[in-house]
C-alpha cells in the first residue's frame, strides 16, 4: 500500500518535518530505527514489517510529502537557515506563527527553545536574534521598532503568565479582540517591553524555570500544555515614504504544542477526573488547530472570493488566542516533529496524517 501525499503550497502554510536522532536512552530500540528513505528532502518514507498469518513477512510502506524534511543529523542552525525568511517577516508587518507539532519526547522543545549552549539553541532565542538584528540594521533606513513579548501557557484551557508572579493559576485571565484595530490582548497578563535579545534569553529562562516547577507540581504538566511565545513589533519611519511617515506592525508567534500522544480516556476511567480533562482538552485543542489550517488553506487554494468561509477559530483558547495571526496577513509554519523509533511508529503515522490534513 503506498499513500502518496501530494504537496502543494497551499496559501501561506508550510509544513516541516523534523525526525530526532536516536538518543543514548533510546539504545534498545536503535536497530528498530524507521525511515530509512527521504528524497529530495521533501518526502518521508517509512516502512513497517510484520508477520502474517502464515508466516511470511509483510512489509507496508508509507510516503509523506513535505515542503521541507528535516533528517536527524540536521542542526538547530541549518533547521533556522530554512525558517528565518519567515521570521524575519514580522519585521515587515506580516503575523508569523510557527508551532512544533508531535508526540512527547519527538523534540518539540529541543526544536522551538533548544539546549543551553549557542550551538543547541532553539528556533525562539534564534528568531529573537535575528529581530533584533534586522531592526537594527534598519535603524539606518530610519525605521525605528517597539517591541513587546508575552509568554502564556495553556493548560485545560486556562491561561496561566510565564512572566507572571509565582502564583500560578490565581489570575483568570481573558483573550479579548478588538475589532477595530485587530489587536489580540490577554487581561491581566505581563508584556514586557523588549531591549535586547539577552533580555528576552533571560525571560525565556524564568518562563522555562516556572514550568519546570509546574511540571513537579502536576505530573510532566509541560508536555500536557502548549505554551505561546509572542513577540509584537511596530515599526514606524518619520520620512519613509513618498508621502511620509510609514508604520508598520507584526508579530512573531512561537508555539511548542501539548504532546500529540493519544491518551486513552477510558484507561483514566473516571478515577482520575484529572487526567480525562486534560487529555479532552488536548485532544479538544490540537484539532480545532488542525480544522483552523486546514480551513485556512482551503481559503488560500481558492483564492479571490473565498473570503466568507467560516474558519472555527472559537473552538479552542489556542485558536481563539491566535486569532488575528492565523489569519489575512499571516504566515503558519508546522514543525511535524517525529521520533525516529519503529515503537512509535504508530504515533507518527497519526502525527502524519495530522500534517497531511494541515497541508
Ligand atoms: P518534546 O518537547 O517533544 O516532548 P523534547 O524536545 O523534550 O521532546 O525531546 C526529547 C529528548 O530528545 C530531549 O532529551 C531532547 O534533548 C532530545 N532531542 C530532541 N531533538 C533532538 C535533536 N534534534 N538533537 C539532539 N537531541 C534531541
Amino acid at each position: 500500500r503506498l499513500h502518496n501525499m501530494v504537496q502543494e503550497l497551499k496559501g501561506n502554510i508550510r509544513v516541516f518535518c523534523r525526525v530526532r536522532p536516536v538518543l543514548p536512552s533510546d539504545a534498545e530500540e536503535e536497530a528498530n530505527m524507521v525511515f530509512p528513505d527521504q528524497r529530495d528532502n521533501k518526502e518521508i518514507v517509512l516502512s513497517s514489517t510484520s508477520e502474517s498469518a502464515t508466516g511470511q513477512e509483510r512489509r507496508e510502506v508509507y510516503n509523506f510529502g513535505f515542503d521541507r524534511v528535516f533528517e536527524p543529523k540536521a542542526t538547530q542552525a541549518e533547521v533556522f537557515e530554512e525558517i528565518s525568511q519567515l521570521a524575519q517577516s514580522c519585521t515587515d508587518g506580516y503575523n508569523v506563527c510557527i508551532f512544533a507539532y508531535g508526540q512527547t519526547g519527538s523534540g518539540k522543545s529541543f526544536t522551538m527553545e533548544g539546549g543551553p549552549t549557542e550551538d543547541t539553541a532553539g528556533m525562539i532565542p534564534r528568531a529573537v536574534d535575528q529581530v533584533f538584528r534586522v531592526t537594527e540594521e534598519m535603524k539606518s533606513k530610519g525605521w525605528e521598532y517597539t517591541m513587546e513579548g508575552q509568554f502564556l501557557e495553556i493548560y485545560n484551557e486556562t491561561i496561566n503568565d510565564l512572566l507572571g508572579a509565582h502564583d500560578f493559576d490565581k489570575k483568570k485571565h481573558e483573550i479579548k479582540h478588538d475589532p477595530k484595530t485587530g489587536a489580540t490582548r490577554v487581561t491581566d497578563i505581563n508584556v514586557i517591553q523588549l531591549e535586547s535579545a539577552s533580555q528576552v534569553r533571560a525571560l525565556l529562562a524564568v518562563a522555562q524555570r516556572r514550568r519546570s516547577v509546574a511540571a513537579t507540581m502536576v505530573n510532566e504538566r509541560s508536555s500536557r500544555s502548549h505554551s505561546v511565545f509572542t513577540l509584537r513589533i511596530r515599526g514606524v519611519n518619520v520620512a519613509g515614504g513618498p508621502d511620509g511617515e510609514q508604520r508598520c506592525e507584526g508579530s512573531l508567534n512561537l508555539v511548542d504544542l501539548a504532546g500529540s500522544e493519544r491518551l486513552n480516556v477510558s484507561f483514566a476511567n473516571g478515577a482520575d477526573k484529572e487526567r480525562v480533562k486534560e487529555t479532552q482538552s488536548i485532544n479538544k485543542s490540537l484539532s480545532a488547530l488542525g480544522d483552523v489550517i486546514a480551513a485556512l488553506g482551503e481559503k488560500g487554494a481558492a483564492g479571490p472570493g473565498a473570503e466568507t468561509k467560516h474558519i472555527p477559530y472559537r473552538n479552542s483558547k489556542l485558536t481563539y488566542l491566535l486569532q488575528n495571526s492565523l489569519s489575512g496577513n499571516s504566515k503558519t509554519l508546522m514543525f511535524l516533529n517525529l521520533s525516529p523509533l519503529a515503537a512509535h511508529l504508530n504515533e507518527s503515522l497519526t502525527s502524519l496524517r495530522f500534517a497531511t490534513k494541515v497541508n
